[in-house]
């Protein structure tokens, strides 16, 4: 492939080089931003009329990710495509492929959108996951083995920020569980003792470079990301050095190109096990875009438009808090922004918001990002910030 180079005059054509994206989220967002510092023109095709990424975008197409005319046009004025949500129909992905460069492809995504497919990919790339089993019947259901309990059953499609899970301790809980769940195709998955959540997140260009990020280490509240710390501070040498080669080995057995996030449970026992992964720069990752000679949203331009991929440096320790909708809600009643002021009063912090005009609970409004030139020093900054917004301190 040869690259889409920024800028004016894309050959035969009398505009700038243009990139589209899938999806009008806040990684939409980031996407376009990190596109547009390099001179790209973006197009955003999401379907509601006020989106993060479609109010940055130089234009929004609205429309449903399955629309024909919606999907025309934006191969019609994109010269490369992407997604920035892994639940985009596979559909609009291969429609797309037929006409224009897409990043990642459709195959690639169709494996992450499915839990099933999902593991036994990482079980074929000999990267082990969690113990589970999969449901899709009532023999399945029946012949699942009781080592498998206490369980999460998850839906094989369609979750995020731990929706579509249910924790089960006994065969009785995991039948109701599958009912409540209307019986759509399911994983159960053994509950594991966590020592850590960690997670890498590796770059991969049309042409099989392939480069990494640190590895990054992360605390979840109720389902959702809520801090990450890079480097990662409790996680031996020879433990991230395993997961680093687990994620370049998944990214190399599926060809994959893009940006691709690959999570991991460490466990009390010391093994590494593979969790899931998402084929798009991912929430854990946000830290690049203050503490990396390029973030995340800047690779998946460069491995979208076939730019070179010079392996991306840490150049500061680096703290992540995630800033959901909770913050703007105090006992007091109505919504009111958080101490930003105070924050940003803090060295090394960097406020990202997301431009969602309405604060609600568990949305994610923005992250701070905190560097210091020392991971001690990172940590404490971000002590200070989370005790001024009333963030759990426990990390
Ligand atoms: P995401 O927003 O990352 O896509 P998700 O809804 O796909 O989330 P998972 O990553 O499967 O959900 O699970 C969410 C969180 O629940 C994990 O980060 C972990 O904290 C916990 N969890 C999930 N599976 C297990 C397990 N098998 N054992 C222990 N904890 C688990
Ligand atoms: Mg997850």
């Amino acid at each position: 492939m040869t690259a889409l180079l920024p800028g004016a005059s894309v050959v035969g054509e009398s505009r700038q080089a243009t990139l589209g994206v899938l999806g009008g989220g806040q990684l939409g967002r980031m996407f376009v931003h990190a596109a547009q510092a390099l001179g790209y023109r973006c197009v955003v095709l999401d379907p509601d009329a006020i989106s993060p990424a479609g109010a940055v975008a130089e234009q929004h197409i609205q429309a449903d990710y399955l629309d024909s005319f919606g999907l025309a046009q934006l191969a019609r004025d994109c010269d490369a495509i992407t997604t920035e949500f892994e639940n985009v129909p596979a559909l609009a992905l291969e429609t797309l492929a037929g006409m224009r460069t897409v990043a990642p492809a459709a195959a690639s995504v169709a494996v992450c959108q499915d839990r099933a497919v999902e593991k036994a990919h990482f079980e074929s790339a000999g990267v082990p996951c969690a113990p589970h089993a999969v449901i899709t019947n009532d023999i399945e259901l029946a012949a699942v083995d009781p080592a498998l309990l206490p369980g999460i059953l998850k839906t094989s499609r369609m979750g995020y920020d731990g929706k579509g899970q249910v924790r089960v301790s006994t065969a009785v809980e995991l039948a109701a569980a599958w009912n409540d769940l209307k019986r759509v195709p399911c994983v159960l998955e053994q509950l594991l003792p966590l020592k850590a959540e960690l997670s890498v997140l590796v770059a991969r260009g049309a042409d099989g470079q392939l480069v990494n990020y640190p590895v990054q280490q992360n605390l979840h509240r109720g389902g959702i990301l809520s801090v990450t710390e890079v480097p990662a501070p409790a996680v031996p040498t020879d433990v991230q050095q395993q997961a680093v080669a687990a994620a370049r080995q998944v990214a190399e057995a599926l060809g994959y190109v893009g940006v691709l996030c690959i999570e991991f449970f460490w466990l009390h026992d010391g093994r590494l096990v593979v969790n899931e992964m998402a084929p798009r720069p991912h929430n854990s990752g946000h830290w690049t875009m203050n503490g990396a000679s390029a973030s995340q949203f800047e690779l998946q331009v460069r491995a979208l438009a076939g730019l070179p991929l010079p392996e991306p440096r840490q150049h500061s320790a680096a703290v992540m808090l995630n800033l959901l909708g909770d913050l703007w809600f105090s006992e007091e009643g109505g919504p009111t922004p958080p101490a930003w002021d105070r924050v940003l009063a803090l060295p090394g912090t960097h406020l990202h918001l997301y431009g969602k005009a309405e604060a609600r609970h568990g949305r994610k409004m923005g992250h701070l990002n905190i560097t210091a030139a020392t991971a001690e020093a990172a940590h404490l900054i971000a002590l200070e910030a989370a005790l001024i917004l009333g963030l759990p301190t426990d990390f």
